[in-house]
């Protein structure tokens, strides 16, 4: 692959990517699904007046959009470093076409950057770092020759979101309209371009992302695995330009990012949801309805019926709901219904409560920090430092009991249990009638339902299985269970 200018000045760059013989336009993207890259043209408009950017940053730029469909050689529009041109063959194994021997490295600068998308976690982290930080946004804008398959979203939004924040900037680009089938990054770090073009205007040395726990050491909330060394490639790549790449709240949750946001008083900027403008949340997805709670738990709000009662309405948070554990991110749902005021005890959300906490319910570690992800995440020792002493005034560090717990955590394991599965099954059932009921679409009317569900419930072999669930789980209940087994059955 060969990647040249078309156009470049001090605020626009503008690229074209020519593919060599033994490469198509199918590679593999995020998640490893397949991309498809749809137009040879894109660009960059930078928020500032920049000079001069050190040939290795436009390299690992142009790699970071380029790399699922290179796949033997590239070459870039300006001859980069030895290093950095042997940094790309170890990790990428790729040759570089055009080295410049005489060019040294980029050296680290002075200044910590957040790679800036203005939702929760990425506000959580401008909190925790050095307070004269820089805040690179990327904003979406228009292909000249690709017709919009999905409205630039939110943009003004994202623009406020900007003006609200100290040295934050936006760095406007199409990059995501030049994949199929839906606009997408090719990598994740694609992102960052921002912070990698105007790493040299602001003297950077480090990139710091709001990755939390759930896409870290327990990703997505299901099983503990150490990452040891995280984001490896990049990683070396990034340090090949003199810059760390840093994840400081990597060891803690949304509901600590969350904490942080609200005792810093960004509530009402840093709400995030794809479907949804950037400070108008859908209301509707169950991210939403996650987040929704999450709040309830973490600011004391208020529920309200009317809104549960949407989300409950939505097929796909239905599905969600009644799928099998442990659920996407159920960690945070847990600690949510664990600890929300769910005030009138709401049939559905009581019932999903039970479901959730049945096999494990020794949550509380999620409101704390996880000391040991620092160490690793955040390799820059001074900033380490820094992030230490600013988390403290926010969150409590894990104590040894929680260490345990979190470094045992396995729900696949915890659900896999008779008794535990045919309780999972009861509760199923009655959200599955429920659910039916208010597709049937008539209004949910709970006081009609909470009779049916006070009959089911009434019923014996509801009431074993209920019996004989909390009798495994508390043992001196285990000594009174013949007991209250034989009574339910002559009530009968
Ligand atoms: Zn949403």
């Amino acid at each position: 692959m060969e990647i040249t200018y078309i156009k470049k000045n001090n605020q626009t760059l503008l690229f074209q990517i020519i593919l060599n013989d033994d490469e198509n336009r199918i590679g593999i993207g995020q998640g490893g699904s397949e991309i498809e890259l749809l137009e040879n043209t894109f660009s960059f408009d930078l928020p500032v007046f920049v000079k001069e950017i050190h040939p290795d940053l436009i390299a690992l730029t142009l790699l970071t959009i380029v790399l699922p469909w290179v796949k033997t050689k590239i070459s870039f529009p300006v001859k980069i470093s030895t290093n950095f041109a042997e940094l790309i063959e170890s990790n990428c194994g790729l040759k570089v076409i055009g080295v410049n021997k005489s060019l040294s490295s980029r050296s680290f600068g002075e200044k910590d950057a957040v790679s800036f998308s203005g939702g929760v976690d990425s506000v959580a982290v401008t909190q925790i770092i050095p307070d004269d930080s820089v805040k690179l946004m990327f904003l979406r804008k228009d292909h000249e020759n690709i017709d919009n398959v999905q409205p630039n979203y939110s943009i003004v939004a994202q623009k406020q979101i900007i003006d609200e924040f100290e040295n934050a900037y936006y760095v406007k680009s199409d990059i995501e309209h030049i994949v199929g089938p839906m606009p997408q990054y090719p990598t994740w770090t694609t992102l960052s371009t921002p912070c990698f073009l105007l790493a040299d205007y602001f003297n950077l040395k480090s990139i710091n992302y709001g990755s939390i726990v759930g896409s870290s050491d327990i990703k997505d909330g299901k099983k503990f695995k150490r990452r040891d060394y995280p984001d490896k490639m990049w990683a070396s790549l990034f340090r090949g330009v003199g810059i760390y790449l840093s994840k400081p709240v990597a060891g803690i949750t949304e509901i600590g990012t969350s904490t942080i946001v609200h005792k810093s008083g960004f509530d009402e900027i840093a709400t995030s949801c794809q479907f949804g403008a950037m400070n108008e949340p859908c209301m509707r997805c169950f991210k939403c309805f996650r987040k929704y709670l999450m709040n309830i738990a973490v600011n004391n709000y208020d529920i309200s019926e009317d809104i549960i009662d949407v989300f409950l309405r939505q097929k796909n948070i239905q599905e969600h709901i009644l799928g099998k554990p442990p659920l996407y991110f159920q960690h945070i749902f847990m600690y949510a219904l664990k600890y929300a005021d769910l005030k009138h005890k709401h049939v559905v959300l009581s019932l999903f409560r039970e479901k959730i906490l049945l096999a494990n319910d020794n949550i509380e570690w999620c409101e704390r920090q996880y000391d040991d992800a620092l160490d690793r995440f955040v390799p820059d020792s001074d900033l380490r430092d820094v992030v230490r002493q600013k988390m403290r005034v926010f969150l409590k560090n894990m104590d040894r009991d929680d260490v345990l717990i979190f470094e045992n955590w396995d729900l696949n394991t915890d659900y896999n249990n008779d008794s535990i599965q045919k309780r999972l099954n009861e509760i199923d059932v009655i959200l599955g009638y429920i659910f039916d009921t208010i597709s049937s679409n008539e209004r949910l009317q709970l006081d009609q339902k909470n009779e049916y569900i006070a009959e089911l419930k009434n019923s014996a072999s509801f009431q074993l299985g209920d019996l004989f669930f909390r009798s495994v789980q508390k043992p001196y209940k285990l000594l009174t269970y013949p007991y209250n087994f034989i009574k339910i059955l002559l009530k009968k």
